[in-house]
């Protein structure tokens, strides 16, 4: 049975999400993958209690994390109720609806319809009466967003999430959508977007002036570009690793151009006493700018070598600008 490490918020750092009460701690974790039904269950148990131990409060989840889609929830939920219950209160748990879930019009995107079943189904799964925070997980086209954010507000009325989130909305969206909200008495606590050292589209978009402008906070996911951004390609595409095991990475996008680019990164980590994994982290937290980076991990390795960056010193100028050319 596992015992949570006594020592657990020695370390960890949090921060305000947006306006709202919440604290969030700087690093969390998510379970898009290795915690599917075709994973090992026990390095699932491993990766959570390693997280916990370190102080990371927070899991995100999505309906149709897996695979098979799902089974994320399923053996998180088989997790928690069994060895972490009586931690729920110290837990921010997160789940999402908006990609394809289940078949025929009702499974995907962001009707009140797919909202309200999607989430009663992930409870069920994650064995949970309410989660944290329930996000809209992608920006739907055709639904008129009063609707979706009309779901959003009704569960949290309902007391089935906390708070209400969106994720992979831009600034334009992510205005309109906080002043539905508002104007239904749901502040919006958060936007969770693409943010890392190669994929800088937020700060085009001044996606961060308008969460301030809002008064929401924001995860970024990806924050290690799904371990590019790690010493795990430098030498090459190693067996085991995500570009030889997931359709979301695959390997004809490790270059040798990325990989050169890459390693004299790494050489700007090493100067600064860093491993690149770290440094990606230091630079995605920098100045305070996001309110949490969502990290993956297949090992529990990598989530004590991630969360070292708490302690470390922000970037100096100088330092983003070597990064800064590297990346141009
Ligand atoms: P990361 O960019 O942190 O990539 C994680 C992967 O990088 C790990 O699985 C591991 O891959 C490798 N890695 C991590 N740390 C190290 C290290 N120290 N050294 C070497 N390799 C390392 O994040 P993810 O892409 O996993 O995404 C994180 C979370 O973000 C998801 O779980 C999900 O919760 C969320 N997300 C949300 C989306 C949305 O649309 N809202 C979309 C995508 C993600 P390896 O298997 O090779 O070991």
């Amino acid at each position: 049975m596992y015992k949570a490490n006594e020592n657990r918020y020695a370390q960890m750092k949090y921060a305000r999400c947006g306006k709202s009460g919440l604290l969030l701690p700087r690093i969390s974790l998510g379970l898009w993958h290795n915690f599917g039904s075709v994973d090992p269950f026990e390095n699932q148990k491993k990766l959570l209690f390693t997280a916990f131990d370190l102080g990371i409060t927070h899991f995100d989840l999505a309906n149709n994390y897996g695979p098979v889609p799902g089974s994320a929830e399923e053996n998180f939920g088989r997790i928690i109720s069994a060895e972490l219950k009586s931690h729920r209160d110290e837990l921010v748990i997160s789940t999402k609806a908006g990609y394809e879930m289940w078949d025929g019009p009702y499974g995907n995107w962001g009707s009140r319809k797919y909202l309200m079943s999607s989430l009663d189904q992930s409870l069920s799964r994650m064995k949970l009466d309410y989660v944290d925070i329930f996000y809209h997980h992608r920006p739907d086209p055709d639904t008129p967003l009063e609707e979706t954010m009309g779901a959003l507000a009704d569960i949290v009325h309902q007391g089935k999430a906390l708070y209400a989130g969106i994720s992979n909305y831009n600034a334009e969206q992510t205005k309109k959508a906080a002043e539905i909200l508002r104007s239904m008495g749901v502040p919006l606590l958060i936007n969770q977007f693409r943010y890392n050292m190669i994929d800088r589209w937020a700060d085009d978009d001044r996606l961060f002036d308008a969460l301030d402008g809002v008064g929401a906070g924001s995860i970024a996911f990806c924050p290690l570009a799904q371990g590019l951004l790690t010493s795990r390609y430098l030498g090459g595409i190693p067996e085991g690793s995500r570009a030889t095991r997931s359709v979301f990475l695959t390997p004809d996008r490790i270059t040798d151009e990325l990989r050169a680019k890459l390693n004299r990164l790494n050489e700007i980590a090493k100067n600064r006493g860093q491993s690149l994994a770290e440094m990606s982290l230091s630079w995605a937290l920098r100045r305070g700018r996001l309110t949490s980076v969502l990290i993956g991990a297949s090992r529990a390795e990598q989530i004590v070598e991630n969360a070292r960056v708490i302690n470390a010193p922000d970037l100096t100028d100088d330092e983003l600008s070597a990064i800064h050319s590297v990346l141009a």
